[in-house]
């Protein structure tokens, strides 16, 4: 028992080095990945559900490291929050963003929103509201055509000029999306209260649609909410025909998934939704 106990400790000991060694390795690359540029966006459209059209994109960022490949947002994306680098990732991807949508306009691509994923960590920055402001002036992309994924950690955690950032964001013309809804265990209160466009259905209430019991319940529960409070429903994770019929016979406005396409680098994107047809 003695000896077992022994190898355990060090079992223990080794995953607890290999893990923060780990953590150190992409702390360290992830400093000089931006000046590398070693990041890239990829653009996964939004579907109009009562018409087929292509609404908008949510922008999606990637990681493509010289050594290891591509590694996913849900590895880096906490790392960049632990090391106080979530804020200059932050504002390229806004700036990235922008910048895209602004081209694709240009090039006769109109009309279309940019969703643009927003940490907690990054709004909560005192410069959050310059950075959003340096990136729509740069770009001189109609403020009214970007909206911003905010996730409810943000609005759990309270912070006392939350409404006021808000606010002063809604009055330069920007729009909000709760991403994630369903999965926190806020009070749903905020959402009268805070100036929220659209909520974000999560994937994994999604992904047994039709037939699972408790996610058919969820998913008519948030979309009957959303229509009492006049907020707009977005379903992510939209795979088959089947779950795109239950959600628009039940009055989700947009949907998002591989079923219509997969994010997707620029060029491909701009193709996609050139030659998309409903
Ligand atoms: P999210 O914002 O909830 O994004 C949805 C995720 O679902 C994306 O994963 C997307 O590629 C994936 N997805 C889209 N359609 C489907 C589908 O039909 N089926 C399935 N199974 N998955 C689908 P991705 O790109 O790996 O991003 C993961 C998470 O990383 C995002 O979740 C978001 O929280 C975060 N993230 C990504 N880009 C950014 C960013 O620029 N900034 C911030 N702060 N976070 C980001
Ligand atoms: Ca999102
Ligand atoms: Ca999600
Ligand atoms: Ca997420």
């Amino acid at each position: 028992a003695k000896e077992a106990g022994r190898n355990g400790y060090q079992f223990f000991m080794k995953e607890m080095n290999a893990r923060v060694s780990r953590r150190m390795f992409l702390e360290n690359n992830l400093r000089r990945a931006l000046e590398r540029n070693e990041m890239y966006l990829v653009y996964q459209p939004q579907i109009e559900a009562s018409t087929g059209r292509v609404a908008g994109v949510e922008a999606l960022v990637r990681w493509n490291h010289p050594e290891e490949g591509l590694i996913p947002p849900d590895r880096f994306i906490p790392v960049a929050e632990d090391c106080g680098l979530i804020e200059p990732l932050g504002a390229w991807v806004l700036h990235q963003a922008c910048r895209q949508l602004q081209d694709w306009r240009d090039d006769g691509l109109d009309g279309l929103m940019m969703a643009i994923n927003i940490s907690p960590m990054q709004f909560r920055k005192p410069g959050f509201i310059d950075t959003v402001r340096s990136a729509l002036n740069s770009s001189g992309v109609d403020p009214q055509r970007v909206e911003l994924e905010i996730t409810e950690t943000l609005l759990m955690q309270p912070l006392n000029d939350l409404d006021s950032r808000l606010r002063e964001l809604t009055a330069m013309g920007l729009t909000f999306a709760l991403d994630d809804f369903g999965t926190g265990y806020s009070s749903l209160g905020y959402l009268k209260r805070l100036p929220i466009s659209r909520i974000k259905l999560d994937k994994s209430f999604v992904a047994d649609l039709p037939g699972d019991v408790e996610d058919e319940a969820v998913t008519r529960a948030t979309l009957s909410m959303a229509k009492d409070l006049g907020l707009h429903c977005v379903a992510e994770g939209v795979e088959t025909q089947a779950q795109r019929a239950f959600l628009t016979e039940r009055g989700c406005d947009t949907l998002q998934g591989y079923l219509f396409a997969r994010p997707m680098p620029e060029q491909e994107c701009r193709e996609w939704i050139r030659q998309y047809r409903y």
